[in-house]
């Protein structure tokens, strides 16, 4: 385990090779996940107060952030006809405590559910509650390259990307019925994430700030200037000119649907979000805009043919 600043250590993209490292073997018995059926994408809240985003295939569904206790996620899942009893595996961006809650472990203890987080990240979980014992019961997989299968019928292969001190993870899922691509707590957008997202039937990414209503703000100038650095958070514009980039450099376009994550309440507004995104009128239509109070509905992915998109100038 390295203790390096994220500056200092390589970027890397998914390699052939999985490494996941498990320190003692899963004893825990899950219900067996059927692979196959269709793929669905919930996203439960998102902004600073938490994120969770459900990925659903069938009956069976794996946790991407679980950034609301386990009370909260139990009653949006219902909201959505599930329970946290569908829930076969957790994958961690990163630790901070709006992406996973010190409420955690223990249920996932009860529960008999892996968590995934790359092992940068895996000191900070044993400085949670539970979180050796979850090491402990076999529970607690570190990955340092991926492709992996959290779930099967999943494949996750993942991105590292700058944000704070740690980084945090991108992950590209793909499966038969289709792809999903999650990017959220970056600074910037990197070739690396434009690569490893082209092609993804559905995008769910970052969409923080607006660049106006933050450096107006109340907000301490030294907030402003990590929310606004390569180790903060995606802006309005960064986040518009990156989902174009995304669809520029794959073979099928735009994502059928695009979801955006994590907007700031203090910062930024649906309008002003709406206001970058009709810029591209074949883009804007594809948009989700997510809450943080309340759950998106269901989104359905359904693998794009390929097509030519209208093309636009990107900015330079
Ligand atoms: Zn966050």
């Amino acid at each position: 385990m390295s203790d390096k600043p994220f500056n200092q250590m390589p970027l890397f993209v998914s390699t052939r090779q999985s490494s996941l490292i498990s320190t003692a073997p899963n004893k825990t018995i899950r219900p067996a996940a059927k692979p196959g059926g269709a793929l669905s994408v919930c996203v439960l809240g998102s902004g600073s107060g938490g994120n969770a985003t459900v990925i659903r295939i069938g009956e069976t569904a794996l946790l991407v952030d679980a950034g609301f206790g386990p009370r909260t996620t139990d009653k949006r899942l219902a909201q959505a006809g599930l329970s946290i009893k569908n829930l076969q595996a957790v994958c961690l961006t990163h630790l901070d405590q709006d992406h996973f809650r010190k409420t955690w472990p223990n249920t996932l203890l009860k529960l008999g559910v892996p968590i995934y987080l790359h092992e940068w990240h895996f000191c900070d979980l044993m400085r949670i509650p539970g979180g050796a014992e979850l090491r402990d019961a076999g529970l607690a997989h570190s990955f340092s390259a991926s492709p992996f299968e959290p779930m099967p019928g999943i494949t996750a292969s993942t991105v590292r990307l700058q944000h704070d001190k740690q980084g945090t993870i991108g992950y590209r899922f793909d499966t038969p019925a289709g792809s999903v691509g999650y990017a959220t707590d970056l600074g910037h957008a990197p070739a690396a994430l434009i690569q490893h997202m082209a092609g993804v039937d559905l995008l769910c990414i970052e969409c923080n700030y607006d660049e106006h209503m933050t450096t107006t703000s109340a907000r301490p100038s030294w907030v402003n200037r990590r929310n606004m650095s390569d180790s903060g958070h995606l802006s309005n514009e960064q986040s518009f000119e990156a989902v174009r980039m995304i669809a520029d450099a794959g073979p099928v376009g735009l994502p059928r649907d695009v979801v955006l994550l994590h907007r700031s309440s203090q910062c930024n507004h649906p309008m002003k979000v709406h206001r970058v995104f009709e810029r591209d009128p074949d883009l804007v239509k594809r948009i989700t805009q997510t809450d943080q109070r309340r759950r998106t509905r269901w989104l359905h992915v359904k693998p794009a043919p390929a097509r030519v998109r209208s093309q636009m100038p990107l900015k330079q």
